[in-house]
């Protein structure tokens, strides 16, 4: 049995060191992970739609600073396609993400959440947009988004301000998390492991943050650096600290869908498999155009960006198969999510 009650339980936890140990919590994690979905693995269809942001977050390639950067935008029929490519792939969620881009607009994002929902009825459309105020986020969700995704990447105060400019706070941050809760959204909240600055104490606060919200799912995955940002000197985060910290994710929320990121993957030729080992249930292949891939440059040396998403479908479900894993295509709502009773409470035109 596995106690993580006290925090001293907890950061017992982020700090093992030993294998015998570290394996017991890998598999406690997993067999949580089992109870509630078995050994499903959800793919969600991810695409990169603007690589713009006004922000300067000073970990990200796409920071508003960085000019060494090309930048692109998708048109909407662009986005359209991507989703359409994505369908007759079997994927069954898609999931809209750029920087802080202004020139989408929120008419320009509910048009395109609403022609997608159009097209796809049954899908599930999740954003990750950024902070936007209550009345976007319920304009996105009454035009038909039903997930949004938004990491608040350290929930410790001080770590916040040095990862951040002056204009971003934590607070501000974290209160966009329950506002999209309270919306109706199944909300995925999550961190870096291994960034600059970043202390146990500090993992331990992650974790309870998200024992506070609950979200529905947690993004978890290594800091890496990137060559053109201020960060770009300070070590990657690690494969073996950020598997504890998936585990821990795991237990601390048991039902969360927690993907297996493509960071993950880039640190270590089979991270993202040994991420589904220690208690993961996500992947998210590109369904971004293959030419715009390499320019979605969070950080260095990504993976998967020279495949078409077919290839990427391929590959990856192979992949998880052989590690033991069953991949579903399916809209892969949170288990304990009940699609009567959040779908329409503020979105009378939702579907
Ligand atoms: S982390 Fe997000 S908000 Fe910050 S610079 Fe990168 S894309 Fe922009």
């Amino acid at each position: 049995m596995i106690r993580l009650r006290e925090d001293n339980d907890i950061l017992h936890f982020i700090q093992i060191e030993d294998a015998v140990e570290k394996d017991r919590l890998f598999q406690h994690a997993r067999e949580t992970c089992r109870q509630y979905y078995g050994d499903k693995i959800y793919f969600r269809g991810l695409i990169e739609f603007s690589s713009y942001c006004a922000r300067n977050c000073s970990y990200c390639g796409l920071r508003a600073s960085n000019r060494a950067l090309a930048r692109y935008r998708l048109t909407d029929e662009e986005i359209l396609d991507c989703c359409a490519q994505g369908s007759a792939l079997g994927y069954q969620t898609f999931v809209l993400q750029s920087g802080e881009d202004p020139h989408y607009t929120d008419e320009r994002i509910v048009s395109i959440v609403s022609r997608i929902r159009r097209a796809f009825p049954q899908h599930a459309i999740t954003l990750s947009l950024g902070e936007k105020s209550r009345e976007s986020y319920e304009a996105f969700f009454r035009a038909g988004a039903n997930r949004y995704l938004l990491r608040h990447e350290t929930a410790n105060e001080e770590h916040y301000r040095r990862l951040h400019p002056a204009s971003m706070s934590l607070a501000a941050r974290k209160q966009c998390l329950f506002t999209l809760k309270e919306i109706g959204y199944q909300v995925g909240a999550g961190f870096m492991v291994g960034s600059p600055f970043q202390t146990p104490e500090a993992l331990l606060e992650d974790l309870r943050f998200l024992q506070e919200l609950q979200p529905h799912m947690i993004g978890v995955g290594p800091f890496i650096p990137q060559s053109d940002t201020p960060l770009k000197a300070y070590p990657a985060g690690t494969l073996d600290m950020t598997l504890k910290m998936v585990a821990l994710c795991r237990l601390i929320a048991p039902a969360a869908l927690i993907p297996a990121t493509t960071a993950l993957g880039t640190i270590s030729p089979f991270g993202r498999e040994k991420g589904l080992a220690a208690g993961a249930n996500v992947v998210m292949p590109n369904l971004s155009p293959k030419g715009v891939r390499k320019q979605y440059a969070l950080y260095d040396n990504k993976i998967c960006t020279g495949d078409e998403a077919a290839e990427c479908r391929r590959c990856l479900e192979n992949r998880l198969r052989v590690a033991g894993f069953t991949p579903d295509f399916s809209r892969g709502d949170h288990a304990e999510w009940n699609q009567e009773s959040h779908s329409c409470k503020t979105a009378p035109i939702c579907l």
